[in-house]
């Protein structure tokens, strides 16, 4: 942790290392500003209710619908994504490309919303199974979140970027130097996913959480990405990593904070899971039948971890805004936001990152 040297560059300060933080800082460094990210908790710390990205799956099938700023930010991150998990490239090992099947419960209006991913297929009848109505198939990437959030700090820091632990109490002390003593920032990029609800000078009360909840299974024979979206609303997904550890949720409850996983939870979520993905089972030998279908003890020898984690939803979506901000010392500079990803944060991280850099760069044009 160091603070910031003279230089000729303009000084950026981000608030929040989380994925949002860490693809925004590394766009604003590529750019050519310094930039220095201060946040209370890192990648490498362990995991904690206070940072949702640890807990993501973490997949790319987008949710934007017909929202089409939303639809243009997880494209752009696609792109990238599947750039950056070539085989052969750097970033290889925090992806794992596959086959993605989603089945729906409810009619979809836009079966085509996803047909820009590659391989796309609107499933034929008889491979309608779980209940559904419709469904779609495509090719598409999972992220290893703690794999892939250490490999973007270090891309930062190895970029030139500077990093400042800090819990901030308000916005202004980052303008007035606080946490870069030689200099003061020229702008401020605020990150903080949940944490923005109660960041002073912000306090954006349209910020709430959308509580999720995982078990994270060893069992690297799972090769496709599999999702069951329910009549009741609910989520029941398969996500696999590159390093043989599996994702299954889920559950989304709105404006629960309780920070432990609930054991009634973590039972459910098995349950539909294995009804899901049987495959899940060491013991499975195949078959459809409920009496081949495994059940929650068949299980219990390959879980590792249970978790939950505070999707930082926003009313109206991600706030992509800038504004100039006049602290108590008299100090000003642009403010630009990028927060209130809800359960998206990965998928639209690089388009919304750069969505925050055209605003910073007009800011400062206009400073
Ligand atoms: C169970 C689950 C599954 C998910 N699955 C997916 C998925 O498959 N695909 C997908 O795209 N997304 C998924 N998400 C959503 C995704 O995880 C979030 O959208 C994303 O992690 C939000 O990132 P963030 O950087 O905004 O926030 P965070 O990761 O919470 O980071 C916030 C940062 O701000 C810092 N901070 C906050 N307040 C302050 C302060 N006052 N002072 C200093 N620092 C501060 C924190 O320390 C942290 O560094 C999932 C989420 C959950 C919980």
């Amino acid at each position: 942790m160091s603070t910031v040297a003279t230089t000729d560059k303009k000084l950026v300060v981000v608030l929040g290392a989380g994925v949002v933080g860490l693809s925004s800082a590394l766009k604003i460094l590529d750019e050519g500003y310094d930039v220095t990210i201060v946040a209370d908790i890192f990648p490498s710390d362990p995991k904690t209710i206070k940072y949702t990205s640890h807990w993501a799956g973490a997949h790319h099938v987008s949710l934007a619908g017909d929202d089409q700023r939303q639809d243009k930010m997880d494209q752009e991150t696609f792109l990238t994504m599947w750039e950056m998990s070539k085989p052969g490239g750097e970033a290889e090992k925090c992806f794992m490309r596959l086959p993605q099947v989603e089945y729906y419960q409810e009619e979809r209006a836009n079966i085509l919303a996803l047909k820009h991913m590659p391989d796309f297929r609107v499933l034929k009848a008889d491979k309608l199974t779980h209940g559904s109505k419709c469904g779609v198939s495509f090719t598409t990437v999972t992220i290893d979140s703690p794999v892939y959030l250490n490999y973007l700090l270090s891309r930062f820091l190895a970029r030139g970027g500077r990093v400042q632990r800090g819990f901030v109490q308000h916005v202004s002390q980052a303008i007035d130097g606080a946490f870069t003593p030689l200099r003061k920032p020229d702008a401020v990029v605020v990150c903080t996913g949940i944490g923005t609800r109660s960041l002073g000078g912000v306090e954006d009360k349209d910020v709430f959480p959308i509580r999720g909840q995982t078990v994270l299974l060893r069992a690297p024979w799972i090769t496709f990405g599999r999702t069951l979206s329910s009549l009741d609303g609910l989520w029941t997904y398969i996500i696999p990593r590159r390093s043989g550890d599996v994702i299954v949720g889920g559950i989304k409850e709105e404006n629960d904070w309780y920070p432990h996983a609930r054991p009634e939870v973590t039972a459910d979520i098995l349950d539909r899971a294995l009804r899901l993905c049987p495959e899940l089972s060491p013991s499975y030998s195949g078959g459809s039948s409920p009496s081949a279908t495994p059940g929650v003890d068949d299980v219990k020898s390959i879980i590792i971890e249970e978790g939950c984690g505070l999707r930082p939803a926003r009313k109206g979506g991600i706030r992509l805004e800038a504004e100039v901000h006049l602290t108590e010392m008299g100090n000003k500079a642009p403010v630009v936001y990028n927060y209130g990803h809800g359960g998206y944060g990965y998928q639209s991280s690089w388009g919304s990152a750069s969505l925050a850099l055209s605003m910073l760069n007009e800011s400062l044009k206009k400073a």
